[in-house]
């Protein structure tokens, strides 16, 4: 073992020596797109990946996820990324090990009366990728959602594989199987540059020593603009603070719930514990300093949830608070991820941009990412989509079937 490196076998090692090392590949950040790449580099067959993370693991906004998992996006690429994670979620035990929590209580998709058409147009493309989805009729719906408000709704669809996941149980097990497949995975270890020569990738330098690689994977979540800035890279990149709260479920409330979004409120919920309801919602512009903003939820945003949760099911008007928290994610200008080889720098990839919906992709993002670094190209999913130069091109991108989100904001 190479001096400075903690075997990672046992668990995952804080940095404590100075050390000169060498990796294949170095993946710089900890949350549940840095672990499946790791952990899909060693399924690939690289031996030598270090993983480094600056805090613990998950503590960016993977830890804070409300980890919604659904297959329902208003595009084909972003829909076929998360059918591919899904049938990770479904085998994980199998396929990585450990538990990801991942509990598969069904999704519904409520739109507005003047998007019916634009849903129907989804769906189809979603079956037509193979995913498990349907229309709801409006007698079917009170069916699947007890208690609901229909007025407003001018349609539905239903995902009766898709539920929720937990983001740190995820993190952790791809981070734990990675070390177990020879990765080392060191927390409390600070990236502060990435050094490229010649236009290439030569090493990353930490607080404890220098590493020389010819690989990078930056995935350093809403802290990414202090890594990019001296590559000369900006891709627009703003890193916004977004809450959730917890509401107790109302008496008479007896037994669980489907995941929810609500585009008509812009909110989405899902199951917390045995008796609860997490809600987000969206509240325009959040933008924060990620090294310095506030984890609680703020009282006003409480209000403002179980304002719009009470406004889809009125028995949560009185239902009593029961915590939240605040988390940081990055968003790109178009609101959709960045993954990519960086064509200017040799050996430089990138998952950059999460927009707050990247959780749920993550097992597809790190194998596609792997595939791309050992294979030459990603064949699991084509990345062309999420590439970072679609910008420069002038061509960012629109869903032409939207629920009437030009610019997304809201995290699920
Ligand atoms: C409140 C909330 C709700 C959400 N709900 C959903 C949802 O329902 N479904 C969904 O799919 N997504 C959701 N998301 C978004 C999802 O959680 C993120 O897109 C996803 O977790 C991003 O994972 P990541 O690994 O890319 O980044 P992160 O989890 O942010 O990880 C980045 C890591 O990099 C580390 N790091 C940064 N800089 C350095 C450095 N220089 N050196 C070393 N380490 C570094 C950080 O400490 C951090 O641990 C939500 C997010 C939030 C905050």
């Amino acid at each position: 073992m190479t001096p400075g490196w903690v075997a990672s076998r046992a668990g995952f090692c804080h940095h404590r020596r100075t050390a000169m090392a060498t990796a294949d590949v170095v993946v710089v950040g900890g949350g549940a797109n840095g672990t499946s790449t790791a952990f899909h580099l060693t399924r690939l067959g690289v031996r030598n990946v270090v993983l480094l993370e600056r805090h613990w693991l998950a503590a960016g906004a993977t830890g804070k996820s409300g980890s919604l998992v659904r297959m329902h996006y208003t595009n084909e690429h972003e829909s076929r990324l998360a059918f591919e994670s899904l049938k990770v979620f479904q085998g994980f035990h199998a396929e990585v090990g450990g538990d990801c929590g991942f509990e598969p209580v069904g999704f519904v998709q409520l739109v507005g009366r003047s998007y019916a058409d634009q849903l129907r147009r989804n769906v189809a493309m979603q079956q037509r990728i193979g995913i498990k989805t349907e229309l709801v009729s409006p007698e079917d719906l009170p069916r699947l959602l007890p208690g609901v408000t229909m007025d407003d709704v001018g349609g539905a669809a239903w995902e009766p594989e898709s539920g929720y996941a937990d983001p740190n149980a995820t993190a952790f097990a791809f981070a734990a199987a990675a070390a177990r497949a020879g990765a080392r995975i060191e927390t409390g270890r600070e990236v502060t540059r990435v050094v490229v020569e010649g236009g290439r990738v030569v090493a990353v330098e930490t607080q404890g020593g220098r590493i020389a690689t010819p690989v990078v994977v930056l995935v350093p979540g809403a802290w990414a603009r202090p890594l990019l800035e001296p590559l000369g890279l900006d891709f627009g990149l703003l890193p916004y603070r977004v809450q959730i709260a917890i509401f107790r479920w109302p008496p008479g409330m007896a037994r669980g719930h489907p995941v929810v979004i609500d585009a008509v409120h812009k909110s989405w919920m899902r199951p917390e514990g045995s008796a609860g309801t997490l809600i987000g919602v969206e509240l325009g512009a959040g933008h924060a300093d990620p090294d310095r903003y506030n984890e609680s939820v703020d009282p006003e945003y409480v209000a403002h949830c179980r304002e719009r949760l009470s406004a889809r099911f009125p028995a949560f008007a009185s239902a009593t608070m029961r915590g939240g928290w605040a988390g940081m994610i990055m968003m790109s200008p178009d609101g959709r991820p960045i993954i990519d080889r960086i064509r200017s720098i040799d050996g430089l990839y990138v998952m950059l941009g999460d927009s707050g919906t990247s959780f749920k992709t993550s097992p597809a993002i790190g194998r596609c990412l792997a595939e791309w670094i050992v294979e030459g190209r990603s064949h699991t999913v084509d990345l062309t989509p999420f590439r970072a130069t679609r910008f420069a091109e002038g061509q960012p991108w629109i869903d032409e079937s939207n629920y009437g989100r030009e610019r997304l904001t809201i995290s699920r």
